[in-house]
């Protein structure tokens, strides 16, 4: 259809192996997309540990997972990789002509020779907080991340948690939402000062509400929230109105949809060759955190070797008549070219 966007490669995962994936895929002319769940680069490094320093990336005696990601996209940057955030990879078929279509939750279609899985431990989701029947508000009332701010307009809002993602949606949305309420079990804020020293302006200047406590249940109809009940720590319920619950427990790894798409799967790893990391799929290639083989270390300098070999064998598949030069890119005026260096 008119809305399929080709292209060479998709990689499935923008951490550190998708992102090298773009550079050793452009150093042989191959254009590619790259889609992820989170809503920015970086994968681990920029969702578990951003300001954590990384001593084992080679020449690099020490990097933050924020600094690693920064240059990975910097080195990416001459091969013009389009990036699709927020988007989770649900289905990947294969076509008649023998190309492969990559189906995101968020409508986007892509057609390509090639698809490279570099999804790591899998989706990040979020953890969902153990109130009965939530499940029956969710997409309506309850949200698990903001997408759209505007979205958000003139509701009654109730942001749950004490991590940088409750404050910041507390502070950000405060300003649109008719009015602003946070809960958290206990006074103490696993987030930046400067966001818990705004929070605490902003109720000082009634703007908005702090609740201590634990949320115990539910009010509504039909997936409409009007409010809900919490426990204090003396076990005291409290009723408070609301029209919409943003919990924000943080982040887990699962599998996803990646068990559906075919594949063989060993324990939730993806089984790869050591020469080419190919699957057994024709045109579908697992890098990184995600693939097992023999001797395989979790590392990211073993996705980065496995993005370089990988490649090779991709541009087999998309351009089969090229005679593939093996250069170094410190000599090659060819390959500085296409790095805008030359
Ligand atoms: P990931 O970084 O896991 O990225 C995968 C991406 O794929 C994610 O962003 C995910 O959202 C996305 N994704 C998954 N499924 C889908 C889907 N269906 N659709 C769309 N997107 C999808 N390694 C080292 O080498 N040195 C270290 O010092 C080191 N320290 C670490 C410290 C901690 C605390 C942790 C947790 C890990 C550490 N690691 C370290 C491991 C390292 O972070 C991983 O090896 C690396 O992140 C793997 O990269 P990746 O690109 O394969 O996958």
């Amino acid at each position: 259809s008119q809305d399929t966007i080709t292209t060479d490669v998709v990689i499935i995962g923008a951490g550190p192996c998708g992102l090298f994936a773009i550079f050793e895929l452009g150093l042989l002319d191959l254009k590619t997309h790259v889609i992820d769940i989170l809503d920015r680069p970086g994968g681990q490094c920029a969702e578990l540990y951003p300001e954590k320093p990384i001593y084992d990336i080679p020449g690099l005696p020490v990097v933050s997972g924020q600094e690693l990601t920064d240059n990975l996209l910097e080195q990416a940057k001459p091969f013009g990789p389009e990036y699709h955030y927020n988007e989770m990879v649900e289905q990947v078929q294969k076509l008649d002509n023998g190309n492969w279509q990559v189906k995101t939750d968020g409508g986007l279609t892509f057609e390509a020779p090639v698809v490279v899985i570099a999804a790591g431990g899998g989706s990040f989701q979020p953890k969902k907080p153990p109130i009965p029947g939530i499940e029956a508000y969710e997409g309506t009332s309850v949200f698990y991340s903001v997408k759209k701010m505007d979205a958000f307009k003139g509701k009654n809002i109730l942001v749950s948690g004490g991590g940088d993602s409750a404050l910041d949606w507390t502070i950000n949305l405060q300003p649109i939402a008719d009015s602003m309420q946070l809960i958290h079990r206990r006074d103490g804020f696993r987030a930046a000062p400067d966001s818990v020293n705004k929070m605490h302006a902003l109720v000082e200047e009634k703007k908005m509400i702090f609740h201590m406590g634990q949320i115990t249940e539910l009010h509504g109809d039909n997936g409409q929230l009007e409010g809900v009940t919490y426990k204090s720590k003396e076990g005291e319920l409290t009723k408070i109105e609301c029209d919409t619950l943003l919990p924000f427990f943080g982040l887990t790894m699962k599998l996803g949809p990646i068990a559906d798409w075919g594949l063989n799967l060993d324990e939730n790893l993806i089984p790869v060759d050591t020469e080419k990391f190919a699957t057994n799929a024709d045109g579908i290639f697992a890098i990184g955190d995600i693939n097992h083989y023999p001797g395989k270390l979790k590392l990211i300098l073993s996705g980065f070797h496995e993005a370089a070999l990988m490649a090779q064998a991709a541009k087999r598949i998309v351009d089969p008549d090229a005679k593939i030069v093996f250069q170094y890119t410190t000599s090659s005026s060819n390959l500085q070219k296409k790095l805008g260096v030359a």
